[in-house]
């Protein structure tokens, strides 16, 4: 049997690139806390992405809590049931109720259209995702907050990287947050960032990632230890150097599966929207009804054959028991979102997917156009 793939792989420069690094905090005996790695990529990832206000975090999930926390968001926020779980499990961790609204049709982000019907008197926020990269519509969404009052964070771990005809995504919102994760365009093994709009809301963030601690004796809040240690840092340092060429190696593979899987029946392909940086960190297809197979038994014919695509974002998070309790659903909300859930398949993407191997999987889902699982 092949190699197996997985949907994502990070892309890691040398190693004997990694260990000068590695000599210089070993050097310094700093390993967290704000330390010199820890400011050079503050200041890097700032150039990079076009911004001022960056504050690193331990993870993805720590800054979307502390971002909620740091706006003093409580009641209700809205937010989109097709994401990954901790989109809303950072609600909860701030007692916050999510209220979740449907995706726009042919489209992955919350409908803006359906923003105003969810506002209650408890509402003090929305949080909208860029799934996959994808921008929201930002404008909508910014006039729905002006006329209700209410703070947007936008969950940004997937738009590292995409850039609009004026600049970089995460510049949008009252807050928007970066997950580097290693499933992720840009990692740090893991890791993540607040993108603030001035300094003054950046330092009271790094106060509440470090427990809330303004000096020895002066505590402002109940922080959390959310810091990004050194050596996760470093690794952000290393990986931003090589991040234009996996970048490009990401469009070459996008590029290839679009006239690869061209023309099957059943296999929705999606095209990206016009953007001056795309970063192409998924690749999602639809999988209809004219497809022989059904998009989890294209799933299963992809996994025994050693491949793992993903069905990202399935179930729903409004599906999971808990949410489904909270919000008292019986099943049927969100049509648009849940018919995508039901239908999505991110296939393998990443720099260093070799040819060869994207061709197998080409080749598996066209062949599943011949073979009825029956006869599997
Ligand atoms: C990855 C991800 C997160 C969480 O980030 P971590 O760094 O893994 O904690 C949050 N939201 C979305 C949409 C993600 O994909």
């Amino acid at each position: 049997m092949s190699n197996p793939i997985y949907v994502t792989q990070p892309f890691l420069p040398p190693l004997d690139d990694f260990v000068p690094y590695l000599k210089d905090i070993w050097d310094s005996k700093v390993l967290t806390n704000g330390g010199p790695m820890h400011e050079r990529l503050e200041k890097a990832l700032g150039e990079y992405l076009g911004v001022e206000n960056v504050s690193l975090f331990a993870n993805g999930t720590v800054a979307l809590v502390t971002a909620l926390q740091a706006l003093r968001i409580k009641g209700e926020v809205i937010t989109t049931p097709y994401s990954f779980v901790a989109t809303a499990h950072s609600l909860l961790w701030n007692g916050i109720k999510p209220v979740f609204v449907d995706i726009e049709p042919d489209g992955w982000n919350m409908d803006p259209a359906m923003i105003e019907a969810a506002i209650t008197a408890e509402t003090m926020a929305i949080m909208p995702v860029h799934c996959y990269g994808t921008p929201c519509d930002i404008n909508a969404i910014q006039e729905i907050a002006d006329i209700y009052n209410l703070r947007i964070i936008y969950d940004a771990a997937h738009a590292f990287g995409v850039r609009d005809e004026r600049g970089s995504l995460v510049r949008h919102g009252d807050l928007s947050i970066l997950s580097f994760h290693a499933t992720k365009v840009f990692t740090t093994f893991e890791g993540g960032a607040i993108i603030s709009p001035d300094a003054r809301t950046k330092k009271y963030i790094d106060r509440l990632k470090n427990f809330g601690f303004v000096d020895e004796t002066t505590v402002v809040g109940f922080g959390i230890n959310g810091k990004m240690n050194e050596v996760q840092a470093a690794l952000g340092l290393l990986e931003l150097k090589h991040i234009e060429k996996a970048l490009t190696k990401r469009k070459l593979v996008d590029r290839a599966y679009r006239e690869k899987l061209a023309g099957i029946a059943g296999l929705r392909l999606i095209d990206r929207p016009l953007l001056a940086a795309d970063n192409f960190a998924y690749f999602p297809v639809l999988i209809e009804a004219e497809y022989p197979l059904s998009r989890d038994e294209l799933y299963e014919f992809l996994r025994q054959n050693n491949i793992f695509a993903r069905r990202y974002f399935y179930p729903l998070i409004s599906d999971f028991q808990i949410y489904k309790t909270m919000t008292k659903q019986v099943g049927n909300e969100y049509p648009v979102a849940r018919a995508t859930a039901e239908r999505v398949l991110c296939l393998p993407i990443y720099p260093d997917l070799e040819p060869a191997d994207q061709n197998r999987i080409c080749e598996l889902i066209r062949s599943g156009t011949h073979e009825s699982p029956a006869n599997r």
